[in-house]
């Protein structure tokens, strides 16, 4: 019987395998991707914070003691005019001499005690016998001190701070100040010492603020003089604290920031690298990482492949064994046990080899049990039929013999049906040590045999069939009396071309052989002429 093959249900153990491994291999990547990422960020976090403290307290000393130098400047010059008269025509050149030794300022301009600007230098503007108005001017001009003003608009219109130094006369009477310019959006001594400290590479940068929280150095030109107060490091300067810490600007950017005062001037520097650098950076490490362990992985998952698919080799060989087996491939040959690296399915493939080897043998017991006849093992009747019809569709000459015992009704009812089964077991055997290579024995029915004799002449089948007829009449049997058996004997296609026909002529002799007295063989071709044997 064949059974329909089923549709394949389930998955592959080798793709199981392989999904598992390649999972496992994917979720460590991805937790130790995790990891990696969160150590690099926080690390470079701590970095980058302590990095901008310690940026901000260097630069918060150079620039206390720039300002310093700026105030000492200011003194020797103020010094110088203490004992010139204001209003000399030389005191120009004199400041001109004076700006040109140092590079602090951008001007340098001296105010007498009426706030009537004296002289300039650069004196480019024509600025001379006009009165600033500005609150710094009007402040140094009040405090008579050594000044540092917030960001303002000067007359010109530029931004500017004014350090600026009170002129005492030898006699300690005041007679004005001489006031140092910074211009904040232009090239000053804080875009050339901050400037050059503007880190490109991880987007850091300084800004300065004065007391009150106004820009007066920016990267960002156009930020300058923006009040920045609110933010939270802003605050801590503007209580004279240093630290370092993240903070949100007053434009909501996150930054990790250092910052540190300048105590001199009341002003504040600030260190800072934008976050997103930060994670821009850790995403770059994560990158690398997948990059160096990409082989790594690749390597793994082929080897994974390479592992399941071995290891399953051996199952599916057995799946599809069995899957052959049930869909009636009578090609198939007996499972080999096939030694793989796994116990579990050696085990397996030896037992279910075991199984399916006895399977065949049962099955093809049965086939011969189906061919055969239960008493004697002779061929059947149905595989005489399927073999003689093969011969014939062959075109095989053949002969065949029906032998009948004679008075075996006498045998049963003398010595019993179990006896008379033994002397047909005999017969059988006697017909078996009798018949030639080629030739087959078959239990008729009842206590008739048949013989049937390929390539054999009906001469030669009349010769084999009195071997047989003697041997049985000589023979001990197993009732202790010899017994007798008549025969007849047809060949094809002499005697008819239709099977069933030879088998019915020879059946026609054999009868004539009982007519004739039983103990003897006929062959069908002497019916034909009359004569007998
Ligand atoms: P004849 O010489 O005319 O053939 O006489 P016979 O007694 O042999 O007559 P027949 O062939 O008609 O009788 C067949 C007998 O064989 C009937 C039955 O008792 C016996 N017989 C048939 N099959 C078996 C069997 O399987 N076992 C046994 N012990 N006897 C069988
Ligand atoms: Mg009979
Ligand atoms: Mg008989």
């Amino acid at each position: 019987m064949i059974y329909p093959i089923r549709p394949r249900r389930g998955f592959k153990l080798s793709s199981i395998i392989s999904f598992v491994v390649i999972l496992s291999v994917l979720i460590t990547i991805f937790i130790s991707t995790i990891i990696g990422y969160n150590t690099e960020r926080k690390s470079l976090f701590n970095n980058t914070i302590e990095m901008n403290g310690i940026a901000a307290l260097n630069l918060s000393k150079t620039t206390e003691s720039l300002v310093l130098s700026m105030q000492k400047s200011l003194q020797v010059t103020s010094d110088y005019f203490s004992d010139v008269e204001l209003s000399d025509k030389n005191v120009l050149s004199q400041l001109d001499f004076f700006m040109g030794t140092s590079t602090y300022f951008n001007s340098l301009t001296i105010v007498d005690k009426n706030g009537v600007i004296v002289s300039t230098s650069p004196n480019n503007l024509n600025l001379i016998g006009s009165v600033p108005t500005s609150e710094a001017s009007l402040e140094s001009l009040r405090l008579k001190k050594p000044y540092i003003s917030k960001p303002f608009h000067a007359i010109t219109d530029r931004l500017i701070v004014l350090v600026s130094h009170p002129i005492f006369d030898p006699k300690g009477n005041y007679k004005g100040f001489v006031g140092g310019s910074i211009y904040l959006q232009q090239a000053n001594i804080f875009r050339d010492i901050l400037g050059v400290q503007f880190n490109t590479t991880n987007g850091s940068y300084f800004y300065v603020v004065d007391s009150s929280g106004n820009l007066i150095y920016h990267p960002d030109k156009d930020r300058i003089s923006d009040n920045v107060s609110s933010n939270p490091v802003v605050q801590k300067l503007m209580q004279g604290l240093s630290g370092a810490q993240r903070v949100i600007n007053t434009q909501g950017q996150s930054f990790l920031a250092g910052f540190a005062p300048v105590p001199a001037a009341g002003w504040g520097i600030v260190s800072q690298t934008p976050q997103d650098h930060i994670t821009k950076l850790s995403a770059n490490v994560i990158r690398e990482m997948m990059k160096f362990s990409a082989p790594f992985v690749l390597l793994l998952v082929a080897l994974s492949f390479w592992l399941s698919r071995k290891l399953a080799h051996p199952l599916n060989r057995l799946a599809t064994y069995a899957s052959r087996l049930s869909g009636g491939d009578e090609t198939l040959k007996p499972l080999t046990a096939d030694v793989s690296w796994n116990y579990e399915a050696n085990q397996l493939v030896d037992t279910v080899a075991l199984a399916f080897n006895k399977l065949r043998e049962q099955k093809e017991m049965l086939h011969a049990e189906a061919n055969t006849d239960a008493l004697t093992g002779l061929t059947n009747r149905r595989t005489m039929g399927a073999i003689t019809s093969l011969w014939k569709q062959q075109g095989t000459p053949f002969s065949v013999i029906i032998m009948d015992l004679d008075h075996f009704k006498s045998v049963n009812d003398r010595h019993g049906h179990q006896m008379g089964d033994e002397v047909l077991k005999f017969v059988a055997n006697v017909m078996l040590d009798e018949k030639g290579a080629e030739d087959y024995c078959c239990r008729f029915g009842g206590e008739e045999f048949t013989m049937l004799l390929p390539h054999a002449s009906e001469e030669e089948a009349m010769r084999a069939a009195e071997r047989i007829r003697l041997q049985i009449e000589q023979a001990v049997t197993p009732i202790g009396e010899a017994i007798t058996m008549s025969l007849g004997v047809a060949a094809f296609p002499d005697a008819s071309e239709e099977v069933f026909e030879l088998f019915k002529y020879a059946d026609q002799a054999l009868y004539q052989a009982k007519r004739d007295g039983r103990n003897r063989t006929v062959a069908y071709s002497s019916l034909l002429n009359m004569t007998r044997i």
